[in-house]
């Protein structure tokens, strides 16, 4: 990827940055998950009538087909704007692109522009209490009756199911095959009695994600993505996706994070403390190196369609330096960091779930082991 930009990215940015400059909706509300959530809901339904929802997305579903030069322009001008999350973050990132690559056409026409726009809000059903990083292992089964689908099983930490219309539901369809091969990938209609959707409490105290009881649920036939069977190559698709895609949202992110540190720091004197400038050093430095390889991916996006392994790196990379600003964050702030319902000790509490989320740390470095170094597999 060339790093410099010619005269029709800096017009891009330019045309970008004034929008933004427009329509910024303000400091996202603190406290209250509900209004966070019909906050960020309406800054997407904003960004979609801008045509700003997804610029690497087709035009003919709403996205503008920007190169990927471009998509990497957006999310830095985004992240640089402070602009808040949009709400529909599962569908633009793991839904949308998972469709894109195995959906026939009736299905990309019917699924893609109402995520875009957010009025159509997904959730992923990968998770069970039996299987998480064992993902084929998983039970929930789903049954052929004549055009439909019956549905029973168990499903956990779904984040967002609570505001979700969609599912990204995998789930066993062959009892008999070897597991990775016994399962196939549904869009699963979540607004039916059949499915309970329980909140689970995190260490924060909100209720980001969900247990989902789902006991007979019907999905009609024609809601199967990729074909019967094809479950573990579409989970992998949307998989790889969450992975790069986090990668190059989050980092952006984590820089405002840092900035504001550096200033909680010399503004309390405790810049002056060696120990304490070289930790932020560190994470600057490790913020760079994300950045960077952040646009490695793209460029891997770039020659072979799809993101490399490499995204596993970046996941973990980005885990474990934003679980260190946090703590750093702790110490540098002081007992401030610590008062329940500030910032800081949102960052605290909520980054112990980061090397979990979207795959553990020890799983992705067992990726990178073997994918990308080409180590031998662990006995
Ligand atoms: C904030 C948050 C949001 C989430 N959102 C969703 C969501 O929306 N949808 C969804 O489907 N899931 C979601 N998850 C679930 C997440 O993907 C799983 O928790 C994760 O894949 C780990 O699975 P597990 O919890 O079953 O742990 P396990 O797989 O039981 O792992 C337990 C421990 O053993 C280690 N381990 C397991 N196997 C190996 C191995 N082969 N080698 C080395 N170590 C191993 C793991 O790394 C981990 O440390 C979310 C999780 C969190 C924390």
């Amino acid at each position: 990827m060339d790093l410099t930009f010619s005269e029709a990215e800096l017009a891009f940015r330019d045309e970008l940055r004034s929008w933004l400059a427009d329509h910024h909706p303000g400091e996202m509300p603190h406290g209250d998950e509900d209004e966070q959530y019909a906050f960020r809901r309406d800054w997407q339904r904003t960004l979609y009538d801008g045509g700003w929802a997804a610029v690497h997305w087709p035009s003919r579903y709403g996205g503008r087909d920007a190169t990927l030069t471009q998509s990497a322009i957006y999310f830095e001008e985004l992240g640089r704007a402070r602009a808040p999350l949009a709400a529909n973050v599962l569908g633009l990132l793991l839904a949308g692109p998972t469709i894109m690559a195995w959906g026939t056409e009736e299905q990309q026409d019917r699924y893609l522009t109402p995520i875009l726009s957010a009025e159509e809000i997904w959730c992923q059903g990968f998770s069970e209490p039996e299987a998480g990083s064992d993902l084929a292992s998983l039970k929930t089964k789903a049954v052929r009756d004549g055009d439909e689908w019956v549905v029973t099983g168990q499903k956990v930490w779904t984040s967002g199911a609570q505001h979700s219309k969609w599912c990204m539901l995998v789930a066993r369809t062959d009892q008999d095959v070897p597991k990775h091969k016994g399962l196939s990938y549904f869009l699963m209609d979540m607004e039916q009695a059949e499915i309970q959707v329980r909140p689970l409490v995190q260490i924060t105290g909100e209720a980001e994600f969900n247990e989902l009881f789902i006991e007979e649920a019907r999905i009609p036939h024609e809601n199967l993505l990729g074909g019967e069977g094809n479950g573990w190559k579409v989970a992998l698709t949307t998989l790889m996706n969450e992975r790069a895609g986090l990668g190059f949202f989050l980092q952006v992110r984590m820089r405002n994070v840092l900035d504001d540190l550096v200033t909680a720091a010399v503004q309390n004197g405790r810049i002056d403390d060696p120990v304490v400038a070289d930790r932020l050093g560190d994470l600057h430095l490790r913020t760079e190196n994300l950045r960077l390889l952040a646009y490695r991916g793209l460029s891997t996006i770039e020659r072979y369609g799809q993101p490399g392994p490499e995204g596993s790196l970046t996941k973990w990379l980005w885990s474990e330096t934003n679980q260190l600003l946090a703590q750093t964050a702790a110490d540098v702030v002081g007992a401030d960091a610590l008062v329940a319902g500030t910032p800081w000790a949102y960052e605290l509490l909520r980054s112990r779930g980061n090397s979990i989320e979207g795959g553990t740390t020890e799983i992705l470095k067992n990726i990178v082991a073997e994918r990308v170094l080409r180590l031998p597999r662990a006995a």
